[in-house]
This record gives structure tokens, sequence and C-alpha cells, in this order.
């Protein structure tokens, strides 16, 4: 029997699949994109960063998708599709706890870190609330032609010496296709991952860790119940808040309609000892150790089951093959303590669908393939890289800190020179591929594992360690991180990009130039004049 024919078949219509379907489809090819579940659907892994909205962006404008661009920040999403949920990210926020003991916010803010990621609402990151976004984007790829069928329960597929033979069950009816090339974006330990009967490896430096997490509603806001006399760089809860525990950490996310994600991530033997797998009554376990987070929680109430995660880092030791390649996503995960999960899927996501754009059809179809599997698994062990160091100073928040600020200056000198066009520049995420700033990175990483010793032994360790991190930031800072005048908290001020111009290579004409572009009133190339003052509060909607 002859199958229907498609050019590329995508199994999985998370936002990954949907955006992948819709970028294929807008080359002109004939796309087909199989769901096992229905929209609308709850999915986690919702805040986004400015490298996940600036390759949002860069995908819209390449395949020509202006419905997409708007999603890119707080101001046009809400403007465009104000019937979409999502929730405001100016920043992220991360305050230290201790068992047993209240949290006293200090005058040194010594037990805090707030960095921001934009200078104004308008322009600000978002919380996307995946039960609308995925959904939205799934009609979208509909609306431009893409064959969508949901309820479908696939064997494994076969390939042919021509194609792809894809067949499955939707409600008891036999189903079946053929494809070129197939694309999996069903996530961690996912559908080719179990079809293909592939092999899960571990992440060689991250401690195994598990997640419990719902969505609530009644949570007041963190700034109510700790007021700070002094101006923050941007409302605390207007963020990816994070408490740092024993072992692991708790994330509140909060959506513009009063909803709030929230969820733990923990080392093995404390998702053991708080039993993760018995749901709320773990939840509420882990509260009753840390009072000003229980008391933020105190009168919360789930709004959906409890979601838990035995395992939450995942790599699979196959991520391409003849005519298929995994996402990003669905190669392996590492832990949302940094968002990484959005800006990785993405730069799969551009990346595949560059190569069907240049490749398909072609002999070196399946070598590219094998090329973005390369990548994908060297981004992922960047990402692994930090997370893992950072998951070793939960009780060190000095430490911790300037390992995040690594995150942070990686982060913003890539995004930096990316909005400059000159990629290059940045050598791959986190900069992992920068053949000066990612040794150091690296090395910085692993000396931070190597401290888990008895405290008293790593005292001269520790302080060469935070020299070290210094030094390492230095050349790519661009946004005046490490300064000890801040007390930890960094705002956006266009002046320090200007002041770092010649890190970046650019003239402050260009700098001008790239404000514009994003939106913000640029200083007009005139060296030494004041800062760009930024109202932090104005725009608010
Ligand atoms: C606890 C947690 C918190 C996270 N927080 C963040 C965060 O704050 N920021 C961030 O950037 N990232 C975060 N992540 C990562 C983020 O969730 C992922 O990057 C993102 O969901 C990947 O999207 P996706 O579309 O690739 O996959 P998914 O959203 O997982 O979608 C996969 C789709 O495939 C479908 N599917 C599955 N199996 C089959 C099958 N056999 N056949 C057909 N269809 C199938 C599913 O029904 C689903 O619709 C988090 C992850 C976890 C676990």
């Amino acid at each position: 029997m002859t199958l229907p024919h498609h050019d590329i078949a995508i199994i999985g219509s998370g936002f990954a699949g949907s955006l992948l379907a819709l970028a294929c489809r807008q080359l002109g090819l004939r796309v087909l994109l199989l769901e096992r579940g229905q929209h609308p659907r709850f999915a986690i892994g919702e805040s986004s960063t400015p490298l996940a909205n600036l390759l949002l962006e860069e995908l819209a404008s390449q395949y020509d998708l202006p419905q997409i661009a708007a999603f890119s920040k707080w101001g046009t999403w809400r403007r465009t599709y104000p019937f979409i949920r999502c929730g405001l990210k100016r920043g992220f926020s991360f305050f230290q706890h201790s068992r047993g003991k209240p949290f006293a916010p200090m005058p040194s803010r010594r037990n805090e870190l707030r960095v921001a990621a934009s200078p104004s609402d308008q322009i600000a990151d978002t919380h996307w609330f995946r039960e609308d976004f995925d959904a939205f984007l799934c009609d979208q790829a509909r609306a431009v032609g893409v064959s969508y069928v949901d309820r479908i329960e696939l064997e494994t597929p076969v390939r042919t010496a021509a194609h792809w033979r894809l067949v499955g069950q939707r409600d008891h009816v036999k189903c079946g296709w053929t494809a070129g090339a197939l694309f999996d974006a069903t996530g961690p330990r996912g559908f080719l991952f179990r079809a293909f009967g592939l092999k899960e490896i571990r992440m060689p430096r991250l401690p195994a860790t598990a997640a419990l997490f719902s969505h609530f509603k009644n949570v007041p806001l963190w700034g109510d119940l700790h007021p700070s006399a002094e101006r923050a760089p941007f409302p605390v809860d207007d963020a990816a808040l994070h408490h740092l525990i024993d072992g692991g950490w708790i994330w509140v996310l909060r959506f513009l309609d009063g909803t709030v994600s929230a969820g733990v991530a923990a080392c093995g033997a404390e998702a053991q000892r708080f039993n993760f797998n018995s749901g709320a009554s773990a939840w509420r376990r882990v509260l009753s150790e840390y009072p000003s987070i229980q008391r933020q929680f105190e009168h919360a109430e789930p709004i959906r089951p409890f979601g838990h995660m035995a395992s939450l880092s995942f790599q699979c030791e196959t991520l391409s093959g003849d005519h298929w390649a995994m996402l990003p996503s669905a190669g392996g995960f590492v832990d949302p303590l940094l968002s990484t999960g959005f800006p990785l899927a993405l730069l799969g996501i551009l990346r595949v669908a560059g190569i069907v754009r240049d490749q398909f059809g072609r002999r070196n179809f399946s070598e590219s393939l094998e090329q973005h599997a390369r990548i994908t698994r060297c981004e992922l062990l960047a990402a692994e890289n930090l997370i893992a160091s950072l998951y070793t100073a939960f009780d060190d928040f000095e430490l911790f800190t300037n390992l995040s600020l690594l995150y942070f200056a990686a982060a913003s000198f890539s995004e930096t020179v990316r909005r400059l066009g000159r990629p290059e520049l940045a050598g791959g995420f986190l900069l992992h591929d920068h053949p000066v700033h990612g040794p150091r990175i690296a090395e910085c990483c692993a000396l931070a594992r190597d401290l888990a010793k008895p405290r008293e032994a790593r005292d001269p360790a520790r302080k060469h360690l935070l020299h070290l991190i210094q030094d390492t930031i230095r050349p790519i800072n661009v946004a005046g991180l490490a300064d000890s005048t801040r007390r930890n908290w960094y705002p956006v001020n266009l002046e320090d990009l200007y002041a770092a111009a010649p890190k970046v290579r650019a003239t402050h004409q260009e700098i001008d130039a790239m404000l514009a572009r994003c939106g913000l009133t640029p200083r007009h190339g005139e060296p030494g004049s004041p800062a760009d003052s930024v109202n932090l509060e104005a725009d608010r909607s």
C-alpha cells in the first residue's frame, strides 16, 4: 500500500517540534507533525532568557515567521497576544536559606543575588505558560500547512532504501506515512530513544537530581514579605526567583493571571529523604524545614497534581543517524537551574532548520546532522559543567554567586556579540568553544567541583578560585558584574556596555545602533556623556 509522503516528519509537538515544523514548512517542504497527546496540555519548563528570546527573533526573521517574533519581548507579547498567558521576567533572583532559620535580609546583601536581564518591562523576557504557548504554535504550524496528527501511538520507524516508514494507531485505527527525514522533538527519554533502544549515558559531572513541581494559586509576593528600603534593580517577583536550600533549590515563577509555577530540584539523597515521589506531602516536608519559604506558601493551593521526575539529567548516547536526528531536548537535559533548556532547544532548531534548508536531498545531509549532534552534545556538556559546579556551592553563597556570575557574564557577552552581528566572537553556547574563555570557564568549574572537601582543607584553593573567576569574568564582562560596590544587585546600566565596547570589538556608534534596534535609547556615540538613564518603573503595564 502506498502511504502519503512528506519530506520531513517531526515527532512531538511541544514548542520545539512546532517551531521546527513552522521553519521547515516556510522552506516550502511537506511537513508532518505527530503528537502522542493532545493540545492544550501541561508542560513544565517555563522561564525564558535574553538568549532564548534573541534566538526566537532570529528564527522569526530567518524563516519569515512574524507571528513568532512578538513572543520575544514582554511588551510585544502582551500587545499582540493578550490571550496567551505569560509572566514577566526582568531577571534572576537568588536567596540563600539555612535549614530551620528564617531568611533575614542583610545590609551587605551577602545572602542574595539579583541580576537584571533587561532594563525595562517592554523589552523584558517572559515565563511561557506552556499550555497556551505550545497549543498556539501547533495551531500556527497547522495554519501554514503542516499536516498534524495527534493522539498517535507510533511503532518503531523503519528506514527503507528511499525513506522512513512510520506506522501507528489512532483511536484503534492503523495509519501510516513515509518521510524523507525524521526529527525527534519528544523530550528526554523520548520516542526515538525508546523505539531505537538507544543507550542512556550519565552526565559525567552532575550529581543525580530529582524534581517535584506544580502550579499554585494564593502565593504572596516575596517582595511583600521582605520589602526592601533600597531601590532594587527590578521588582524581585518579576523574575525567576530561586530559593537555595541544602542540596537543592526551589523555583518560583509568577504568571500574570496569578498562577505561580513552583518546584524543587535536589540531589538524590535529599530527594530520597523528602520522598519526592509522595508528591504534595513531600512538598510540605521541604517547606517545613525552611520557615520563610513555608511562609510564602502558607496559604498556597496546588491547582494541578504534583509532577515528579525521579531523574532529571539525561544524555542519549546517539543523537543522529541516517536521515534522522534528535532536537537538543530529546538528546539530553541537565537541570533547570540556569534556564538553559530553551536556548539549547532554539539553537538546535536553528541548526536543524539550516541543515534542512541547505542540505535536504543532498549527499551530505546525514553528515551535517551528525555535526549538529556533535555540537548539541558539546553545548549540553557546557551547561552541565556550570550547573554541576553550582550544585557543589549551595552551602557557600559567595562561591555560588561568583560561579553564577560566570554564567551571566558568558550569556550577556554572547547575546551582545550576536546582537552586534558577530556571533563568531562568542565561540558557541556559554563560550564553550572560545579558544581562551572556554577553557578558563571550564577550569573554574572544575576547581569548584574539586573544592568539595572538608572546609578546613579548602580555604587556600577557594581563595585562588575566587580570584580566577574574577580574572575569567573581566574580559567578557559587558554588564558591570562582579563589582563588590554593587552588593550583589546588578541592574542593567547601559554605561557598562559602552565601557565594554572594546571587549566586543564595537565602536560606540555600533553600540548605539544595536541599542536602537533593541528599542532602547542610545547615547548617540558621545564618549563620556552621562549614562543612559533607564526608567525602571515607567513602562510597567
Ligand atoms: C522541572 C523542569 C523545569 C524546567 N524549567 C525550565 C526553565 O525554566 N527554562 C528553560 O529554558 N527550560 C526549562 N526546562 C527545560 C524545558 O522543559 C525543555 O527545554 C522544553 O520543555 C523542551 O521542549 P520540547 O518542545 O523540546 O519538549 P516537550 O515540551 O517535552 O514536548 C514534547 C512533546 O512530545 C510529545 N511526545 C512525547 N512522546 C511522544 C511519542 N512517543 N510520540 C509522539 N509524541 C510524543 C509530548 O506529548 C509533548 O507534547 C525545565 C525542565 C524541567 C524538567
